[in-house]
């Protein structure tokens, strides 16, 4: 049997997509990329926004359209969220995410008796998917409410993995040979919150669990999912100060600069609570990146409104802005709202913030030209290799080949000095040399 996966969506939905692959190959089925012919195609969809949705109903579309006779299966929030417009014909199985752990065995059993399919290989040109960073996981269900979100309509309560778990599966990822960890979660601010999956009274935090994570052998990086700035206490700064495997990287959820607008979004800081936060980091590791979501042309933002956020973008320094245009989502709050804005309007104030954010993402990276960092090494380019540093910077390092044969590998951690910034594809990038 030959599976094809998508995922569309956040982190969490990565990481459970990922734990479905394992589950499928463990059975040696073939994973298969998927642009390719398969048997069974599984959409992990979103329906965060509209677009995610809309995108959620195309991917099984193109599913369908790759293999008529295939199994196409959508779990994910678009199919817990119900109510939404169904891609008619295109779906055979769905599975909500209370089922996900069982979405291998509904699948193997949906295709017995199927008669086997020819599988025809047409070979496409598609990115390997490295396996160099690790997704784990570790808490479900939110209860922030925010105003433009069907989330916490749609995953559960609170829920926290136990810390024992937790080691034992990054104990079993190092074995595989992953260096960096990526600790996720729908509300990953919450974890240990309300205990954990087992206990409620066994209360951890957060900043507890990664000092024991700190300790794993093998284990080289600690990043963290999106955070909500409010964790950043000084408790928490206590908690990780021996933590040296943590990424100097906090993906600290903005979503607008703007006092008034975070009110309407329900969001549970002021924009002036966000800088504390960032300072405190800053007074910590003072180069640390802080990458950030951000949403223009929610209803009711003017043009003030929005002037306020830019200039927040630049009072911070971002590292990183993910820019999105306000969608509705139908259940929300923000939905509802009668002072809706026109695409026009979204569209120019999206293409304005994506132009700071470049500038930016420009002078961050900046920083570090003529400094050296460690580089984890993902894929290769035609004159070397691309990777990520600690500080989440894609960087491109130079390999001169040695007869011909590249001497560096995939998984490695390099040590490299920049020398200037690119711009490449679209995207920027640290160029350097290995020391
Ligand atoms: S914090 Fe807000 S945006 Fe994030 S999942 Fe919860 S309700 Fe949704």
């Amino acid at each position: 049997m030959r599976v094809a996966l998508y995922t569309l969506g956040c982190k969490v939905n990565s990481y459970e997509t990922d734990k479905i692959r394992e589950t499928f190959q463990s059975e040696g089925v073939v994973i298969v990329p998927f642009t390719e012919l398969a048997d069974v195609y599984i959409v992990n969809t979103c329906t965060v926004t509209q677009m995610a949705a809309k995108k959620s109903r195309q991917i099984l579309h193109r599913a369908r359209r790759l293999n008529p006779e295939a199994l196409i299966v959508a779990t994910g929030c678009f199919v817990q969220a119900g109510g939404e417009k169904m891609p008619e014909g295109a779906v055979d199985l769905y599975i909500n995410n209370m089922d996900k752990p069982r979405l291998v065995q509904m699948v193997n059993e949906a295709m017995k008796g199927r008669k086997e399919l020819e599988t025809a290989i047409r070979l496409r040109k598609e990115e390997v998917r490295g396996h160099t960073r690790a997704f784990l996981k570790i808490q479900d269900g939110c209860r922030q409410y925010c105003s433009y979100c069907i989330i916490p309509h749609v995953r559960g309560p609170l829920r926290s993995k136990d810390p024992q778990d937790v080691l034992e599966e990054v104990r079993h990822l190092t074995s595989q040979g992953y260096k960096e960890l990526v600790l996720t979660g729908i509300h990953l601010s919450s974890y240990g919150r309300q205990g954990t999956l087992t206990d409620p009274n066994d209360r951890i935090t957060l900043g507890q669990l990664i000092q024991r994570l700190n300790e794993v052998e093998g284990l080289e990086r600690i990043r963290l999912g999106s955070l909500e700035p409010g964790l950043i206490t000084e408790e928490y700064l206590e908690e990780i100060a021996q933590s040296n495997k943590l990424c100097p990287h906090y993906h600290l959820s903005l979503q607008s600069g703007c006092a008034k607008t975070l009110r309407t979004m329900n969001r549970r800081y002021t924009p002036d609570e966000y800088a504390q936060a960032v300072e405190r980091l800053r007074r910590f590791r003072p180069e640390t990146a802080i990458t950030t979501d951000l949403i223009v042309g929610f209803p009711g933002e003017t043009e003030d409104d929005f002037e306020e956020s830019l200039a927040f973008l630049r009072q911070i320094g971002f590292a990183q802005v993910h820019v999105f245009k306000y969608s509705k989502r139908e259940g929300t709050a923000a939905a509802r709202r009668m002072d809706q804005i026109s695409e026009e309007v979204k569209h120019a104030r999206s293409e304005r913030a994506i132009q700071a954010a470049e500038e930016l993402s420009w002078e961050f990276a900046s920083r570090f030209i003529g400094g050296v960092r460690e580089v984890l090494l993902e894929k290769t380019w035609e004159q070397g290799w691309e990777g990520y540093t600690d500080h989440y910077i894609r960087t491109l390092v130079e390999e001169e080949k040695t007869s011909g044969q590249r001497m560096l590998s995939e998984n490695q951690i390099v040590s490299v000095r920049f020398q200037n910034c690119v711009r490449q594809d679209g995207e920027i990038y640290l160029k350097g040399v290995i020391t």
